[in-house]
């Protein structure tokens, strides 16, 4: 499974799955489907799987048309966004399992950004190498999604099962806000040797115009303060007593930088 990484509108990133024995596609969160029907033409392949994280428009807006160019593609999101995704047939719980190509990927629910929200962990297929994860609005490089329908009790505990996942993890998450996370995030956490280089290395990629996408869940955890709520120095900052509240104020932070 080869994953190819198409950006859209001002930040969005669509990821399409391709399984080159097979030459059929999946695709992540398409928010538009004109470059999905590009690519798919430049591979040859075939359209059998969208995966939604969530119903907002940028990560569904292209089911439609998708859907009627490749009828047989499956749709498959969260149960608790029944209604709300376009075209969606399969309606997926926490632990149940969607396979592509040679691939078999976990599903979670992570509840937070909206009430529905779920993500998609493909663990290596060589104990060691690289897992995918697919997290939509929950989890970005640096940050997290804002929390529209959910509280900071959910996101902590949706987050906590991303974290949990190994290091060697890519985080393919939908949009390019690290740069500035990583600002907002040395505001609050400017010690953090591991995220000073980070920030350093961000700032060259984005001024090369590349991305910074998919980020690395080792690096995330060491860096990301929306992934460090128990971290002493940032209970200190947020001068807050416990997990939840830490994660809570910094978010708040977050809103208004
Ligand atoms: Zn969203
Ligand atoms: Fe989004």
């Amino acid at each position: 499974m080869k994953v190819y990484q198409i950006p859209v509108l001002s930040n969005n990133y669509v990821f399409l799955l391709h399984d080159a024995e097979a030459n059929t596609a999946a695709v992540v969160d398409p928010a538009i489907s004109e470059p999905v029907f590009q690519m798919l033409k430049e591979l040859g392949a075939k359209l059998v799987a969208i995966f939604n994280t969530h119903h907002h428009s940028d990560h569904v807006g292209g089911n439609r048309m998708l859907v009627e160019h490749f009828p047989d593609a499956i749709v498959y999101g969260g149960v608790e966004d029944r209604g709300r995704i376009p075209e969606q047939q399969v309606f997926l719980q926490d632990g149940d399992r969607v396979s592509f190509a040679n691939r078999t990927a976990e599903v979670f629910f992570v509840p937070g950004h909206t009430r529905a929200h779920i993500a998609y962990y493909f663990p290596p297929v060589i104990s060691g190498e690289m897992g995918d994860l697919f997290c939509g609005d929950t989890l970005f490089s640096g940050g997290c999604g804002r929390l529209f329908e959910g509280t900071p009790t959910q996101m902590v505990a949706s987050l906590t099962k991303l974290r949990n996942l190994p290091d060697s993890t890519y985080v393919w998450c939908a949009h390019e806000y690290t740069l500035n996370n990583l600002q907002f995030d040395l505001t609050v956490d400017r010690n953090n040797p591991d995220l000073q280089q980070r920030f350093a290395e961000v700032k060259q990629m984005r001024d090369r115009h590349e991305a910074t996408i998919p980020a690395n869940l080792g690096m995330e955890k060491r860096t990301n303060p929306f992934l460090r709520w128990d971290a002493p120095e940032l209970q200190t900052t947020t001068q807050s007593a416990n997990a939840i509240q830490t994660f809570a104020r910094l978010r708040g932070m977050k809103d208004h930088f």
